[in-house]
């Protein structure tokens, strides 16, 4: 294996360094409307319902492309169903301050004007920044650092983890010339619910307090409740809690938005959802056959029943789902 071996767990996962020349996405290679950063490839939390997964399978065949894999190497990085070597294979991205660098020279460029930068930055958009990996390799907070160093700036960060809040000194940093929003991901306050979807994420009471502590801290931080799962989380005492939650930890603004079933996402989701909730899949498999969107007379309620709740709790309701909506992320956006 070319790929250097950069630490094993017990329970198998490997983490392996990826060589990084660029790190920013931006909109023309992404189709958003915001320039994005991921400094892993794979994630431990393993949600049965993330949509990143393809794209860490197009990294692997890329290195077994690149010679960097044997076929036997490839076949592990792959896993037996194709989705699994995406929770156990995690992809460590490297240089990527020279390569943030290089990259921001980029952005400021696109801006117009130096110091006016056009479109924010959101790192989180398809593996999750504080996952497992970042408490030993620390780049998620080596990037905030350097990030901190410019002006003008415009930051979101996305994730499950805890881990956000031992940050705390650096977001504060970063926000004195920047602005800055953290987004908070839960999508029920029920762990034993959560574990049916989410393998390994945090437990909601620890993200919960990740949240009050970086509110108290002044960090400008809320509750990302996606995806809201049909049948499952989207009734009114799941979603009711979940703003209750957030209102208690200061949340500064709560955004959510419906399940969105890419095709790469059915493989495994669909399984976990005849397993723990049989009754569900006929519905899912009719609202969401042939698109992954939810369907539009669904996805109206929802809203209406988010913003009954947003003015019930005075919370307001962020425009996320317009600015960085969950969505299938393009290939590029986890290529080193
Ligand atoms: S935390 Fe995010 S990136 Fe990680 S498995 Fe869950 S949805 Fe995917």
């Amino acid at each position: 294996m070319q790929l250097k071996l950069l630490d094993e767990r017990l329970r198998g996962t490997k983490f392996v360094s990826l060589a990084c020349r660029s790190i920013l996405n931006s909109p023309q290679q992404t189709g958003m409307d915001f320039w994005s950063l991921n400094p892993y490839v794979g994630c431990e939390f393993g949600c049965s319902y993330c949509y990143a997964r393809y794209a860490h399978r197009y990294v692997v065949e890329r290195a077994r492309d690149a010679g960097k894999l044997s076929d036997a190497e490839f076949r592990d990085f792959r896993g037996p169903g194709g989705w699994e070597a995406f929770e156990r294979r995690i992809f460590v991205k490297q240089q990527v301050l020279s390569a943030l660098d290089s990259d921001l020279r980029r952005f400021f460029r696109s801006a117009g004007a130096p110091g006016r930068p056009s479109a924010p930055i959101v790192i989180g958009t398809a593996t999750d920044p504080y996952q497992p990996a970042e408490r030993r390799f620390r780049i998620t907070r080596a990037i905030l650092e350097r990030l901190a160093c410019y002006e003008g700036l415009s930051v979101g960060i996305i994730t499950k983890s805890p881990l956000v809040a031992r940050d705390v000194d650096v977001l504060r940093r970063l926000a004195q010339r920047n602005a800055v929003e953290v987004y908070v991901s839960l999508i029920t306050v029920d762990a034993a619910l959560l574990r049916t979807v989410e393998a390994r994420s945090p437990v909601p009471a620890a993200r919960l307090r990740a949240l009050a502590r970086l509110s108290a801290a002044g960090v400008n931080s809320g509750l990302i409740i996606a995806p809201v799962l049909p049948g499952i989380t989207d009734d009114v005492p799941h979603l009711e809690a979940l703003f209750r939650a957030a209102r208690d930890s200061g949340a500064r603004f709560v955004c959510a938005g419906p399940l969105r079933l890419y095709a790469a996402v059915r493989d495994r989701f669909l399984p976990v959802i005849r397993q723990h909730f049989p009754a569900l899949v006929e519905r899912y498999t009719r609202a969401y056959a042939g698109h992954a969107s939810a369907p539009p007379a669904y996805a109206t309620a929802l809203a209406r029943r988010i913003e009954r709740l947003r003015a019930k709790y005075g919370l307001p309701l962020h425009r996320m789902e317009d600015r960085y909506r969950p969505r299938e992320p393009a290939q590029q956006e986890l290529l080193p």
